[in-house]
């Protein structure tokens, strides 16, 4: 690894990088080695919200009046930033995050391909007429919502806040963006490429800090609309906060199973199943977390699984022969390992070689395979968010389907078979945004609508990728013109 020398990180708000008003500052760390310093940030409390809301008010009227070719440019631009600082944003993003370099790398890949996207979308969304009496003209025009808020989880720290920064400036809004306090440093580079790629500095504000920074954005009645990804519970509190009058996005949490049925070829259903359920250390909403296999394959597929985790190598992301990183913070190691005493006291019983095993200082996490798990256990319905596979049995491709909608939540959900009607009646009964045949739970297209059913979303506004997220960001107005002389 090369020298890291901790980054001084700021608030940016009206224009200007600047410390909490309080001066208060947390750190953020590596989770591969927590003595490392990635940087310090502002501890930003409601009063640096309510200077940034002022700030971004003041702006609004200047970026809503942009032509949309100006706002596609400046997100070209900044995508191209980012991409010209690659190999930098890849070892920031492993040493704050926990991330492999291969994730790393695919997630700065990821993210200027987002920001052109929305780019073409400010250009391409408009509005429509409708048939009117003649001699008269009915009409739409889209129209930002105003001051966006956007409030994110740390486990995509780049791809998800372009997702959501990306469509709001798209469509004209000023964006007031409040990172997870556990990737701090990522949300100040998004927002140094933006700054960089020409976007005018009264078009966004960055306030970084933990939850009472995020609810003093949500509570702020002129933040217009709040686009949120992160836990369940969180979500429901934002929820609750932003009200009837303002407009809310909630992407939450996801249980997600694979189901694998007879027919499978057992080595490509293993490889799928160990791939969505470890990969990113587990830590994915789409991640693969219940895997239900039917009876007569159970054992072939299990031991198949059990082998190939054993391969895997957990360990400090910036290592080149690593397959799972550490888990992103403290707090994720003791929840995970709160699920794995659990899922032993409970009756499931461990495949995989004893968790506790690993004593290394870094938030590390082997991967656990529980099989004999039943839909009472915590293990089953709770999301762990981390590398705890839960094995149930199913008798038949019926109770798979029964078992794999027996949860709250509905985000993403695989079937593993050769036989094409079985998969189709699977992904027409799953209780799930996202369906994925002979993939894994993980994994999605950047052009396709995604978002999650159940307690996984807000069925308001669901969409989080393709062009339908873009109606979030926009209010439409209808207009009947009829002239006279
Ligand atoms: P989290 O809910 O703890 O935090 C998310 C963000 O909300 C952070 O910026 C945090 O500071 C902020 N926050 C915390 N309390 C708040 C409050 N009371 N009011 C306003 N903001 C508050 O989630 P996390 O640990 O960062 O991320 C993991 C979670 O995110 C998992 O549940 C995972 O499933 C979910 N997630 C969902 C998706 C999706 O697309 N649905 C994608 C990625 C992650």
């Amino acid at each position: 690894m090369t020298e890291h020398t901790p980054v001084d990180g700021a608030n940016f708000i009206g224009g200007e990088w600047a410390p909490a008003a309080s001066g208060a500052t947390f750190v953020s760390v590596n989770p591969a080695d927590p003595a490392e310093v990635i940087g310090t940030f502002p501890d930003s409390a409601a009063e640096d919200v309510h200077a940034a809301v002022d700030a971004l008010t003041k702006g609004a009227s200047d970026w809503a009046g942009t032509a949309p070719e100006r706002r596609a440019r400046v997100l070209e631009a900044a995508a191209a930033e980012l991409e010209s600082h690659a190999s930098q944003l890849i070892e920031e993003m492993v040493r704050e995050e926990g991330k492999t370099r291969a994730e790393a790398t695919m997630e700065v890949g990821r993210t200027p391909m987002n920001l052109r996207f929305y780019a073409a979308e400010a250009v391409r969304s408009g509005g429509t007429t409708y048939p009117a009496a003649s001699g008269s003209l009915v009409y739409t025009v889209r129209e930002p919502v105003g001051c966006v808020g956007a409030i994110t989880p740390w486990n995509f720290p780049l791809n998800i806040p372009s997702r959501k920064i990306g469509p709001a400036l798209a469509a004209g809004n000023t964006v007031l963006f409040k990172p997870s306090e556990v990737t701090p440093l990522m949300g100040q580079r998004l927002v140094e490429a933006l700054l960089a790629g020409g976007l005018p500095v009264e078009a966004i504000a960055l306030v970084q800090g933990g939850g009472s920074s995020g609810a003093a954005v949500a509570a702020d009645e002129r933040v217009d609309a709040v686009t949120f990804t992160g836990s369940t519970d969180v979500g429901h509190a934002i929820h609750r906060q932003v009200g009837p009058q303002r407009r809310v996005q909630l992407e939450m949490g996801g249980k997600n199973p694979t189901v694998v049925l007879g027919d499978a070829d057992i080595e490509m259903a293993a490889a799928t199943v160990v791939k969505g359920a470890f990969g990113l250390s587990g830590q994915a909403c789409t991640g693969t977390s219940r895997l239900i296999v039917v009876d007569e394959i159970h054992d072939a597929l299990v031991d198949a699984i059990v082998e190939r985790v054993a391969k895997l190598v957990v360990g400090a992301g910036l290592n080149g022969d690593v397959s799972m990183g550490p888990l992103a913070s403290a707090a994720q190691l003791e929840k995970y390992r709160g699920y794995v005493a659990s899922g032993l006291a409970e009756g499931a019983v461990l495949r995989t070689p004893e968790p506790e095993s690993d004593h290394r200082t870094g938030y590390f996490a082997r991967p656990v395979v529980f099989t004999e798990a039943t839909p009472d256990m915590r293990i089953v319905h709770e999301e762990i968010f981390g590398p705890v596979l839960a094995v149930q049995r199913a008798r038949d491709h019926a109770e798979a389907i029964y078992l794999a909608n027996a949860t709250r939540f509905g985000m993403s959900a695989a079937i593993i078979t050769r036989d094409l009607q079985r998969a189709m009646e699977f992904a027409h009964a799953s209780q799930t945004g996202l369906v994925k045949i002979n993939q894994p739970t993980t994994g999605m297209a950047m052009n396709a609508p995604f978002g999650g059913y159940k307690a996984s979303s807000t069925q308001t506004f669901k969409e989080q990728a393709g062009p339908s997220m873009m109606q979030f960001y926009q209010s439409e107005k209808t207009i009947y013109l009829t002239p006279t002389s």
